[in-house]
């Protein structure tokens, strides 16, 4: 039997049974696995000690063959439990006749036990002299075992490490430790591993180490290992373990012997480093799913209370993919991946790559300034690939619960980072409470809009459009609300978005186009002088194949003309799908409806767009003129604006427009039709026909 192998600490065990055989007149060894019986000396005394195939057997005829008297103290002995059965009995020999013998039977494992027997009759005398013997010699392998350790332990109290023996036989761990300041075992520490990993002396996640340790040195001498152990103050560190089998004579492993060193953060992140599938190929940054777990393992061991994860990804990324190509996409992402590795090093931080252009990271941090400068700085890194200049959207939550499953750190982190997502002026949030309100309502919305729609709640608003110099109606755009039973009026932008998403948008759509299409059918019907209406039409519905056929059935149902209805759709250079988009715009128009683009000038559109666009009205946005009416430049923008759409035969309405000064400068610029509060807010059906002064 090798011990301590591979520590250059060996003892000889079989020198020390070869000392102990010599005394015996018989030695045999049985293994219970293979039921075999192996004689290791034979004098011929005993019958039964031959060699056989039938181990269990032979062991049952000598029990037999134990003298009845005798048999009391010996049938009570089960060599397998683990304890030594040393007697003198009376057994009968070849011959037949009972003879003296002593008996020593030695388990070596629960499947295996020597017995050894010593014939008292040689010579009576002969008999006990042996026996002496060879219990002397018993006290000196066991005083050999002492002295060893004891040698053991001197060099472990020279030398920081802590001494672990893991006894696979008895199930027991000890630890002789002489770091007594350093872990919370104490110097001298046994149990059995089932108990041992009920306590949490040992990192929770670490525990698998007795199964993993056992199956690794079953194939290879020796294993090294990190795990996590309690140290005096209650913390857990890092502890490396050399780790060492001791193995039986047949190969098997009995038992692990090791010694465990602390390890530095530094050196610890070394080999706590990923495994291949923990990673993205891509960027070599976490994947999703290592990141989760690592996220809860690094709170879990962490002694810092303030963690955040920031994640953020690209806007418009579809456009980037479209405009510059997947190669140029892809390298984007691949510098993105580059950048975050340089920047975090893995200490008491995380990165991952989501999917696609979505990525994040957890970091440490010690008060939100700190986090902000983190944002920044990442920020200043990956706006420029190539010249090109990328827009990205940050949500950023801080951990308030170590305990929190990462998977909502996560939500939590996507929900600010959608909340700002394509919004032009601000692209960092920070989680709130609200937020998740914001969600529980999303979720009550959802379950009230069938109902709404039925009980006609959704109601169509009319907002005048003005000719500024005359300060007459000429048109007006059918805007939603929605009249709710419990919460009163609210208002488009609190449900619009979420339509959009969960497709109701179309149903909701069609809805106030057929509103828009019984007013301008009722006027008409009335006799009143006619003004179109236009309505919205929202991009989900823009790449609808059915559009333009529904939009037909409803002008024939009703039996107005189309000029009458006219249509708002928002065109923006990020479209998904520019192809499509154009197709149906010339359908639209092949059909013979009136198309204003809507929003120009929000940010998502150019000048460019303008160039042989199929739209006949632009439709400037409130915040187009906003904030150019600030500065002589802006000014400048602005008529030249509306004098190149004016050159190319484009109309022109002012959206938003809120002061006389607004409405005099447009005017003064060569736009003649305006929309906006300081005319009039949307109002109600009867509203608007009260002001435009339509009798009914
Ligand atoms: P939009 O199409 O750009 O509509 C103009 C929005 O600006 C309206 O908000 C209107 O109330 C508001 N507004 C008008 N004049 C002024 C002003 O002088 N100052 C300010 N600050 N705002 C002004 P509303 O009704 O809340 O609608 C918001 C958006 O919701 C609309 O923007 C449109 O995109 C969408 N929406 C409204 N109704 C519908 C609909 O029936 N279908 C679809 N698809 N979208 C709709
Ligand atoms: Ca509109
Ligand atoms: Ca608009």
């Amino acid at each position: 039997m090798r011990i301590f192998d591979g520590c250059n600490v060996t003892i000889d065990f079989e020198r020390i049974l070869d000392h102990i055989f010599e005394v015996f007149d018989e030695v045999i060894f049985v293994d219970k696995n293979i039921n075999r019986l192996y004689e290791i000396k034979s004098s011929g005394r005993f019958g039964i000690l031959k060699e056989s195939d039938n181990a269990m057997e032979v062991f049952e005829e000598f029990r037999d063959s134990v003298f009845p008297e005798d048999k009391k103290v010996f049938e009570a002995f089960n060599p397998f439990a683990g304890k030594i059965f040393s007697s003198e009995i009376r057994c009968k020999n070849n011959a037949g006749e009972y003879r003296w013998c002593y008996v020593n039977m030695i388990p070596v494992n629960g499947d295996s036990f020597f017995a050894m027997f010593i014939d008292m009759a040689r010579s009576a005398n002969d008999g006990i002299k042996a026996k002496n013997k060879y219990l002397k010699k018993q006290i000196s392998a066991d005083y050999e075992l002492k002295v060893l350790k004891q040698k053991y332990m001197a060099i472990l109290n020279h030398v920081q490490v802590m001494a672990v023996e893991i006894d696979l036989n008895e199930e027991t761990i000890s630890i002789n430790s002489n770091l007594e300041n350093k872990f919370l075992f104490g110097t001298n520490y046994v149990n059995t591993i089932e108990e041992f990993k009920k306590t949490d002396l040992m990192h929770e996640d670490d525990k698998g180490f007795f199964d993993s340790i056992r199956e690794k040195l079953e194939h290879v001498r020796y294993a090294n290992m990190n795990i996590r152990v309690k140290n005096i103050d209650g913390q857990f560190f890092n502890c490396s373990m050399n780790l060492y089998g001791v193995y039986d004579n047949g190969g098997k492993l009995r038992s692990i012997i090791g010694a465990a060193t602390e390890v530095h953060d530094a050196d610890c992140e070394v080999k706590m480093k990923p495994e291949a599938n923990e990673l993205d190929s891509w960027t070599g940054l976490l994947n999703g799913l290592a990141f989760c777990k690592r996220i809860e393992k690094l709170l879990k061991s962490s002694q810092s209370e303030k963690y955040a994860l920031i994640v953020f990804d690209i806007e418009h990324f579809k456009y980037v993919n479209e405009v510059y190509g997947l190669k140029f996409a892809n390298d984007v992402i691949k510098y993105i991946g580059f950048n975050l590795k340089n920047m975090f090093d893995g200490t008491k931080n995380l990165t991952v790559r989501f999917l696609n252009d979505y990525f994040g990271v957890f970091v440490e941090y010690a008060d939100d300034d700190e986090l902000n400068d983190t944002i920044k700085n990442i920020n200043s890194k990956i706006t420029y690939y190539n010249d090109i200049k990328l827009k990205y959207a940050y949500g950023v939550y801080k951990v308030t619960n170590k305990l929190l499953p990462s998977r909502l750190i996560c939500d939590y982190a996507n929900m600010a980072r959608k909340s700002v997502k394509g919004n032009y002026l601000n692209h960092v949030a920070f989680y709130s409470e609200s937020m998740k309100q914001r969600i529980i309502e999303d979720i009550n919305i959802e379950n009230d809009m069938e109902t709404a729609l039925d009980e006609r709640q959704f109601l169509m608003y009319l907002q005048p459009k003005y000719n500024i110099r005359t300060a007459k109606i000429v048109g007006a755009e059918a805007l939603v609300r929605w009249e709710h039973p419990l919460k009163g009026i609210i208002r488009p932008n609190m449900f619009i978005p979420l339509f959009e998403k969960n497709g109701f948008i179309m149903q909701l759509d069609t809805f106030i186009w057929e509103e828009a299409c019984r007013v301008i059918k009722k006027w008409s019907d009335n006799g009143e002088a006619p003004i179109p209406i236009s309505v919205n039409v929202s991009r989900i519905n823009v790449s609808n194949p059915q559009l333009v056929s529904i939009l037909d059935s409803l002008i024939e149902k009703y039996g107005i003309e189309k000029k009458y209805l006219e249509l708002e759709i928002t065109e923006t250079v990020y479209y998904d799908d520019q192809v499509s988009l154009m197709k149906t715009l010339s359908k639209l128009k092949q059909a013979g409806y009136t198309l204003l683009m809507d929003d120009f000038g929000s940010g998502f559109s150019s000048l460019s767009m303008l160039e042989n666009t199929p739209f006949d009205v632009l439709k400037i946005d409130r915040s187009f003129f906003n904030e150019k009416m600030i500065t002589d430049k802006g000014k400048k923008i602005i008529r030249y604006t509306i004098r190149l759409s004016n050159d190319i035969g484009l109309n022109i309405v002012a959206e938003g427009v809120e002061t006389k000064e607004q409405a005099d400068y447009l005017l003064q610029c060569g736009c003649c039709v305006a929309q906006g509060y300081y005319y009039s807010k949307p109002v109600t059906l009867e509203e608007f026909e009260r002001i435009i002064g339509y009798t009914h």
